[in-house]
């Protein structure tokens, strides 16, 4: 490339006439300000690579390997975990799948997940999507509206995968989204209704086209269309799809389908093989179908699993078991000031007691556990000596003189 300058001449990208500009092949001449400007077009431009991709590099983990990842945060929900694994695998080797000859398509293995609050669903998806390194979203179902009407657009639940995946494409088309609360836009009667149902129906034809896989128009911000906006264009046929609901009620239409009765006298012998505290273990797609959700999304849904309600031994060791256990989290943070933190093993027992009496569940461990530890981490840190290391341990005495005082019914609402 050889440096001309000519009075005459001009850029031929600005058309100004320039000093110091290069010269191409044919002729043609870009001046150092064009240069530059399109440098900094290229630099802001998404960057497609392949070096944190993790199905470039590595090998796909195992249905076995993914649940003993699952393991490690997620306490129990055995079920889940195995269904969960045997899906993702799938998934990603369908995705990796080369276009071959014999005509054989795997068909997409999106997720529903049945269980109350609390019981590690979102944990679950959140978790395999850590362990794949890809880009995750989680979306409220009862956020989105029908084109059309005042929310979100079903769209714009893309936007928070693209946001994730640094506006990298290829990247947010294997991601994961987790839709959350998919029962509260279940139609309100099994028979499909003559008026507009805007936030149920409406939302479920929406959410189809996405969880089938279609080129999707999203728009970059987020936030509703407008007709002049440019749309970014994503393929939702390699992402997959967890769905997340607790289906208040459903046990009901289950019982119903399996001919017994929750509370009942008939059927006695057949009821007695049931399991009639947990019979979300049960769920079939007609229950689904029943409880209001259209056909065509539980098609879209084939892997259906259940979550298990936690009992006292699992909220125990969710307090102490998972890597990022709450314990270990409050050891960590007070290490950093000296402190060499621990639990009497009653004082953990407490907590669990007083979370299951009040129904606060596994969320409700983490307002009680920082309601007894609040004063201490305000303290400890103005305690410490920089030289002596030293121990404290959080009795059960202590931390029922903090609880007694507080207002655990406002704790049940902000849950
Ligand atoms: P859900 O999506 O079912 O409503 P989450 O996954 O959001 O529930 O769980 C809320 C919190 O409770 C999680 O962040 C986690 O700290 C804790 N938790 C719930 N279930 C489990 C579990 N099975 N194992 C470990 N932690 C759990």
């Amino acid at each position: 490339m050889a440096k001309k300058k000519e009075n005459n001449e001009v850029c031929s990208f600005c058309g100004r006439p320039m000093p110091n500009m290069f010269s191409g092949m044919d002729g043609s001449l870009i001046c150092c300000e064009c240069i530059e400007a399109g440098h900094m077009l290229v630099a802001k431009m998404p960057k497609k690579t392949d070096k944190d991709d993790t199905f470039a590099n590595e090998p796909l983990p195992t249905p076995r390997a993914i649940k003993e990842f699952l393991d490690q945060y997620v306490i129990g929900q055995e079920t889940a975990k195995r269904f969960l694994s045997v899906a993702v695998y799938n998934h990603y080797k369908r995705v990796l799948q080369s276009a071959d000859e014999d005509g054989v398509e795997i068909e997409k293995s999106n997720i529903l997940l049945v269980g109350s609050t609390g019981t590690g669903k979102t944990l679950l998806a959140r978790t395999i999507a850590k362990m794949l390194k890809v880009p995750f979203a989680i979306v409220d179902a009862t956020a989105l509206t029908q084109a059309g009407y005042v929310g979100e657009d079903v769209e714009s639940l893309l936007v928070r995968l693209l946001q994730d995946a640094d506006y990298d494409l290829i990247k947010a088309q294997r991601g994961i989204v987790f839709i959350d609360e998919i029962d509260k836009i279940a139609r309100k009667s099994e028979n499909p209704s003559i008026t507009r149902d805007v936030s149920g129906e409406g939302v479920q034809q929406g959410l189809l086209k996405l969880l089938e896989g279609s080129i999707v128009n999203v728009p970059p911000q987020g936030g509703r269309k407008h007709p002049e906006q440019e749309f970014i264009h994503v393929d939702t046929k390699n992402i997959l799809f967890i769905c997340g609901g607790a289906f208040d009620g459903i046990e009901r239409k289950i019982a119903q389908r399996m001919n017994t009765q929750v509370v009942g006298f008939d059927a006695q012998h057949k009821a007695a093989k049931l399991d009639k505290d947990n019979l979300l273990q049960y769920v079939a797609p007609q229950d689904l179908k029943s409880f209001g959700l259209i056909p065509e999304i539980i098609g879209r849904l084939p892997v259906l699993t259940y979550l298990e309600p936690l009992d006292k031994v699992a909220l125990r060791n969710i307090l102490t078991e998972p890597k990022n256990a709450l314990v270990k989290q409050y050891a960590k943070l007070l290490k950093m000031d000296n402190v060499a933190l621990s639990f009497e093993p009653e004082m953990l027992d407490y907590i669990v007691d007083k979370a299951f009496e009040n129904k606060l569940g596994a969320r409700g461990l983490r307002g009680l556990m920082e309601m007894v530890m609040t004063d201490l981490m305000f303290e400890m840190p103005d305690n410490k000596d920089a030289n002596a290391a030293h121990a404290f341990t959080v009795t059960k005495q202590y931390a029922m003189e903090k609880i007694e005082k507080a207002d655990l019914h406002q704790l049940q609402q902000a849950l």
